[in-house]
């Protein structure tokens, strides 16, 4: 019979499904975290941010649009012309002219500034005199001196409390096409911070305006990115203070960038009109929840691979339990047999050589049991054997121990037993198998037995010892059989 599993091989098999669900489950929970990272980015990056910058992009263009046309109208207008010609005679007629554009259109602001006389008009009368050393009016003397038809200026408006305004500034020429002066409407840019707002909040992405010189322009209500303020810097701002140098001139591109941690993915679009980039913004919300999915599916697939290598442990033990009870016993008594015997034998050995306490053998052999087979058949030789070994047991102590010795053959080891009380128990024995009866079918067989005794010396091995008392057995057989025979 081959062994039992040992420690080893189950320890490896163990180690071998540890390996195979481990890299199982990794390899499964990180393909699926990747592939939905992947997707998630994709998403981002080519879809969901474009998509804003584009309805962001478009918003502005409708928005300045119509102040560009009505613009063009008011540099074109007759009325303002010959009026300037005529010598800026009567002002109440400008203003009239520029409230009726503001409230018609519903602008924010509406002006003119006279070239001839320096003067600037808007819809509530003279609002100052333009200087060339004013760098409030810087934007006059640039619009006079472009070859553009006219240009759009993000600045305050001087007439409305300095408010955040994006001007259209348009070159007034006369019929002979010298240049007079310039006029315009100017827009709130309280419209397009309602929109970034609006977008931030419904798709929770930061949405801000920079121009060429890498400040911020432009911001929702709530301010820029990371707490940041219009007119902050790119550089100021931690993971987009190198973008200054990727910026796209004057082009669209996407980036990604790292803060405290964070992944950003981040849409630039060049804003001709404007000279300002529009930034959308957004950071790995999403991410961050797959990357905790994972952790969680980690978290379980190890606690599946816990439970399972914890049952398939416990079965190999019971397997290896049931494996070794079976290879120690005997089918027929349901003693156990020689190996078992040889366990017990040496454990019961050194327990009367550390207690110093004698320990006896006791060999018995059926007689003549040979002829219960032929006579009987050998079940009813097998039903003997099996009886015998029952009762046997009932009659010994729960210490002593009995085994199978092979055949008709039993072994007996007395713990804490010396010559003499192994003696009387063994005749004792000796006397119940004679008148002992075995009903079988419709027979009635008795047996008789033959035992060998010897005392254990201290220190002398079992072999020695089972030699010796086989010799009182074989003493017992030669001298007549059922009898007992003691070895000196
Ligand atoms: P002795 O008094 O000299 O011991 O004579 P014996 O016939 O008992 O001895 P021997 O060694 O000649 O024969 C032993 C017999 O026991 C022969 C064998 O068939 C029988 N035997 C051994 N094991 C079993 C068993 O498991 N079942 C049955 N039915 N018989 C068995
Ligand atoms: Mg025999
Ligand atoms: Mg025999």
């Amino acid at each position: 019979m081959s062994l039992p599993p040992t420690r080893h091989t189950q320890a490896s098999l163990v180690l071998l499904l540890l390996f195979l669900l481990g890299s199982g489950f990794l390899t499964t929970s990180l393909l699926s975290y990747y592939a939905s990272r992947d997707s998630i980015r994709d998403s981002i990056i080519n879809t969901e941010l474009p998509l804003t910058s584009d309805t962001v992009y478009s918003e502005i263009q409708k928005d300045l649009v119509r102040p560009i046309l009505i613009s063009s109208m008011m540099a074109r207008d007759t009325f303002l012309r010959d009026w300037v010609l005529a010598g800026e005679q009567d002002t109440a007629q400008m203003t009239r002219y520029l409230r009726e554009v503001q409230e018609h259109y519903g602008a924010f602001t509406s002006f003119f500034v006279s070239d001839r006389s320096s003067t600037y008009y808007q819809s509530k009368g003279v609002l100052k005199r333009v200087k060339p050393d004013e760098p409030r009016d810087v934007w006059y003397y640039r619009v006079r001196m472009q070859p553009e038809p006219y240009e759009i200026n993000v600045d305050v408006d001087m007439a409305n409390a300095d408010r955040l305004t994006i001007f259209i500034n348009y070159k007034v020429v006369d019929y002979d096409g010298n240049f007079i002066g310039a006029t315009g409407v100017g827009l709130a840019v309280d419209a397009v911070v309602k929109l970034i707002d609006d977008y931030q909040q419904r798709y929770e992405r930061s949405v801000y305006f920079v121009d060429t010189t890498g400040r911020i322009t432009l911001t929702g209500a709530q301010g820029g990115p990371q707490g940041t303020k219009v007119g902050d810097s790119l550089a100021d701002i931690p993971g987009l203070s190198d973008m200054l140098e990727k910026l796209p001139s004057p082009q669209s591109g996407r980036f990604e960038y790292q803060e405290h941690g964070r992944e950003h993915f981040l849409n630039v679009r060049y804003i001709p009109e404007l000279e300002w980039y529009l930034f959308v913004d957004k950071h790995d919300k999403a991410l961050a929840g797959i990357r905790q999915g994972l952790y969680i599916n980690l978290l379980l697939c190890l606690l599946v691979t816990a439970i399972v290598l914890t049952l398939v442990s416990l079965a190999i033990r019971r397997y290896q339990q049931r494996i070794a009870a079976l290879a120690t016993t005997d089918v027929l008594t349901e003693l156990p047999n020689r190996r078992g015997f040889d366990i017990l034998a040496e454990q019961a050995l050194q327990e009367a050589l550390r207690e110093q306490s004698p320990l006896c053998a006791v060999l018995l052999d059926l007689d003549n049991f040979k002829l219960i087979n032929d006579e009987h058949g050998h079940l009813a030789g097998d039903e003997v054997l099996q009886r015998f070994a029952r009762q046997l047991r009932d009659k010994l102590r729960q210490s002593d121990i009995l085994c199978r010795w092979g055949g008709e053959e039993f072994i007996l080891l007395l713990k804490n037993t010396d010559r003499q009380a192994a003696h009387d128990l063994a005749e004792k024995l000796r006397q119940q198998c004679a008148q002992q009866r075995y009903a079988i079918a419709d027979q009635t067989l008795q047996v008789t037995a033959s035992l060998g005794l010897s005392q254990w010396q201290p220190g002398e091995s079992l072999h020695s010892l089972l030699g010796r008392t086989d010799r009182a057995l074989y003493r017992a057989k030669q001298s007549g059989r059922d009898r007992v025979c003691v070895e000196q």
